[in-house]
């Protein structure tokens, strides 16, 4: 081990301060495990806090709902690729986990008998696709908000410690496979050091700035996604990444599906309120891969709005202004000032822009990390947990349900809290020793851009990568596109390796920490391009213009294949391999949703 360099050890820790990441830091606080958490921005600043719309939780409290229907909603919407025993669980912890952040305080929206307030939200139903059911449990459009100042406040009672604008770098593995724990990074110093832990959990959340037009905040770059790689450890399901249909056209900015879900509609140049053409009973609120590709086709069949019919619109002005300032207040002011409209008065340009992505590091319905080993595809990796947007359990599927990653950061941030303090009790007394290379690989990457004295800026180099992912791998996708997005990403991938650092200062040095941020990014990049140019089928947020059939196709109805395709992908870090796995269509106590054709 390198002098100078400090080993902190802790029973768990937690690399990412947002939802996912405090919730399971709360419970091993709690149940008195000593743990640390590590994050680049201060706990309430994690893009969880930007979350408008709401956490999906069947309560019942404004129309006739129950599990059985979340949990159908949900396989649906995934387009089958979801596993459904982790849907399952997901949707019968729901009720629960809601109840608990009221009962922490959590300062929800309430109706006029007391209870928590619930909106429709795009693919939630009643009795199995009949009717668009409230099931978003809402604090006006501020959900992320008061879900993250709640978890915090909780943890801080706790004493859960919290290592604020420290960067984990790499994973530690031993000769074994085991995680034993990551090097990160003082952003306030520049000193490197060791965290030990007998579990390490990732909750870095998602990688939405590899693309151009985001909804992400640009702490978002994939870090956990990264480490995983380098340490041999597959990406899953990584060309499924959701567009939101109404991100502010040229700002990317967010407007929430709960500006349709409280009755917001869609229009085209003529004023059309077209999604009534392309789903008759879900409208507005069909589920965002379909709502994001009918928005395409109607600028691309020449019924965009604007001078350039790039975009179309999201008319809130029949809400009236009442409604708008009570349920909508940040669309009121998002509107006012990326796109300088009075909502309450003229509807706001929106395009589908890149908001989330559902694949991740394999996990089960515990949290662990799973990788294929000796036959078995979903073998556990000792000691390493992922959790939220980084991993994949797989509940989304193909295709997230608005509301269901709130949920899924809580109730898997739970799930892999308890583990790991029955994990910790039962099996380690003591740590496992760190390997004499436990820091070589990061050191490595830092001294080689410290030595740097020439090569190319980062951003120019991040920004032909952003550019090549958002043309390449968009919402309407060919197979001629792809094919040639993975050789660009990899042409750009050499470049990254010779990246100049001109600033060699340590303290506060971000553009040491966006060089390093570039690293993770590019495998993110390279895992989605490479899986998306693989998968020949369209199937959720993966459509792929070569591939699509009629609804009547007796093999693949609406290009989708379920006789080849129903299986998850596995990228590789080496050599760029891939892997597949089967969709696990058996849910734990109820009977499969048999895949049929998805239509609304
Ligand atoms: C604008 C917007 C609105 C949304 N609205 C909704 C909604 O209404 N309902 C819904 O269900 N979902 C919504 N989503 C999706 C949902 O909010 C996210 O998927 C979810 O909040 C991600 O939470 P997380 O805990 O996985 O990660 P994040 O909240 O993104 O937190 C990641 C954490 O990891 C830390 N981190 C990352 N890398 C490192 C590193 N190398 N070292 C140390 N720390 C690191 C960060 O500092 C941060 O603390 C929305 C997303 C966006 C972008």
């Amino acid at each position: 081990m390198a002098k100078n360099i400090r080993t902190l050890t802790f029973d768990a820790v937690i690399v990412g301060g947002g939802g996912s990441g405090m919730r399971a830091s709360l419970q091993l606080a709690r149940a008195g495990l000593s743990v640390a958490v590590l994050t680049k921005v201060f706990p309430t600043r994690s893009h969880t806090v930007a979350a408008q719309g709401g956490i999906g939780a069947s309560l019942g409290n404004m129309g006739d709902d129950n599990w059985h229907y979340h949990f159908y909603d949900t396989v649906k919407g995934s387009d089958w690729l979801g596993d459904q025993d982790a849907i399952e669980y997901m949707c019968r912890e729901a009720p629960k986990m809601v109840y608990e952040l009221e009962h922490m305080g959590m300062p929800f929206d309430r109706n006029e008998d007391g209870t928590i307030y619930q909106r429709p939200f795009g693919g939630h139903s009643s009795n199995y696709g009949e009717k668009p059911v409230p099931r978003a449990c809402a604090a006006a459009d501020r959900t992320g908000h008061a879900l993250l100042h709640t978890l915090y406040q909780q943890n801080v009672a706790a004493n859960t410690q919290f290592f604020v604008e420290w960067i984990a770098l790499d994973l530690i593995r031993d000769e074994d496979g085991d995680v034993l724990g990551v090097t990160a990074i003082d952003l306030e110093t520049g000193d490197v050091a060791v965290f030990q832990a007998k579990c390490t959990l990732f909750a870095t959340g998602g990688a939405g700035r590899i693309y151009q037009a985001s909804t992400n905040a640009f702490i978002n770059t994939g870090d956990g996604l990264g480490m995983a790689a380098r340490a041999g450890i597959p990406l899953e399901d990584m060309e499924f990444w959701q567009f939101h249909p109404t991100g502010v056209a040229g700002a990317g900015v967010l407007l929430t599906e709960g500006c349709r879900g409280e009755g917001g509609l869609l229009r085209n140049k003529n004023g059309e309120p077209f999604m009534e053409r392309y789903a008759p009973t879900l409208k507005d609120l069909a589920p965002r891969d379909f709502v994001s590709r009918c928005m395409d086709q109607e600028i691309k069949e020449g019924r965009g709005c604007g001078p350039n019919g790039d975009y179309v619109v999201l008319d809130l002005t029949h809400l009236g202004a009442e409604t708008i300032h009570k349920r909508l207040p940040s669309v009121y002011e998002i509107g006012k000032n990326f796109a300088n409209v009075d909502c309450t008065k003229e509807p706001i340009p929106v395009v589908p822009t890149i908001h989330y992505q559902m694949g991740g590091i394999p996990t089960n319905i515990n949290g662990q990390v799973v990788a294929p080993k000796d036959g078995d595809p979903n073998t556990v990796v000792k000691g390493f947990y992922a959790i939220g947007e980084c991993s994949c359990v797989s509940v989304h599927g193909a295709n997230r349900l608005g509301t269901n990653s709130l949920l899924d950061l809580i109730v898997f941030g739970k799930a892999a809290g308890d583990h790991i303090i029955e994990t910790v009790r039962r099996e380690s007394a003591v740590h496992k020793p760190l390997p004499a290379d436990a820091l070589d690989k990061t050191l490595a990457r830092i001294a080689k851009l410290d030595n740097s004295t020439s090569g190319e800026y980062c951003q120019d180099v991040a920004n032909d990568m952003r550019r090549s992912m958002q043309a390449h791998a968009g919402v309407f996708r060919t197979q001629a596109l792809l094919d040639a997005g993975v050789t660009q990403i990899l042409e750009i991938e050499k470049r990254v390796q010779n990246i100049h650092l001109k600033d060699k200062s340590k303290v506060f040095n971000t553009a040491r920490i966006e060089a390093l941020e570039l690293q993770n990014l590019i495998e993110a990049a390279k895992a989605t391009i490479i899986s998306a140019a693989a998968r020949k089928e369209c199937r959720g947020a993966h459509t792929v213009v070569d591939y699509e059939r009629p609804l009547t196709d007796p093999d693949c109805p609406l290009g989708r294949n379920d006789k080849e395709w129903m299986r998850h992908t596995l990228w590789y870090k080496d050599g760029n391999r891939l892997d597949y796995k089967p969709v696990k269509l058996k849910p734990l106590t109820v009977d499969t949703v048999p895949p049929k054709p998805r239509t609304f």
